[in-house]
């Protein structure tokens, strides 16, 4: 199916609820929003009421909670894992559990604060039992991403695993020739550059990892301070 007919049935019902909100809805956002465009914080929260009750796909009936990020809203770097686990979808916060620490450690070593970055996933729901996300849940899933991208308008993007980078660059490469390296996000200008590097869950199953991370993570503080080569 083409990208655009995918996307189609999510983002009309997204824009549905933003129009249905601004006529009747959430009068108090909106008075507060009368003489002023909305913040981007404003955005992400509206975008996170329109998903609440999503059954776009099957993981609804088995989530608790909606995850669809967290940070800052102005933040020059995304973050993007591959779905909610266990500790993510009790708490409906992204990367919280074991792998969430090791990449708050991650950010930490490259001298920057969850607080600075913001952090989501391909997909808004857990998987059952953490199974790897299906073809048909990322594309129902994804326009919410890119309504997320397209509200923060980050400078860099930084892909955590497999999932992630192929989904966000249209890519079957594995992780190993992907990483380390930068891509422009398709369709987009002014180019935004997105650098795949491993999970952090994978970094606690494989240690020997952690090498390559470190020079990923490098290369990712090399742009934010506009310092690439
Ligand atoms: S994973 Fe995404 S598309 Fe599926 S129910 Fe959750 S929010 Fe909706």
């Amino acid at each position: 199916m083409e990208t655009r007919e995918r996307y189609r049935e999510p983002l009309r019902l997204l824009k549905n609820y933003l129009r249905q909100q601004s006529e009747y809805g959430d009068s108090e956002f909106f008075l507060n929003m009368k003489n002023k465009e909305p913040s981007k914080k404003d955005l992400l929260s509206m975008l996170y009421k329109s998903i609440v009750n999503c059954k776009e796909c099957g993981l609804y009936r088995t989530r608790k909670n909606i995850v669809l990020g967290e940070g800052d809203s102005n933040a020059p770097i995304v973050l993007i894992g591959e779905a909610p686990g266990r500790d993510e979808d009790e708490q409906g916060r992204p990367f919280v559990g074991a792998a969430g620490q090791l990449l708050t450690r991650i950010l930490n070593a490259i001298k920057l604060r969850r607080e600075e970055v913001y952090i989501s996933n391909i997909l808004k729901c857990r998987p059952p039992n953490n199974r790897t996300p299906q073809e048909s849940e990322i594309n129902s899933c994804m326009p919410f991403l890119t309504k997320q991208i397209e509200i923060i308008k980050p400078r860099i993007i930084v892909t955590l695993g497999a999932i992630a980078t192929q989904t966000l660059l249209s890519s079957k490469e594995p992780m190993y020739t992907m990483r380390g390296r930068i891509f422009p996000y398709p369709s987009k200008k002014p180019v935004l550059k997105v650098v795949p590097t491993y999970h952090p869950a994978a970094l606690l199953r494989n240690p020997n990892l952690k090498v390559k991370t470190w020079e990923d993570v490098k290369l990712v503080r090399k742009l934010y301070d506009n310092k690439e080569e």
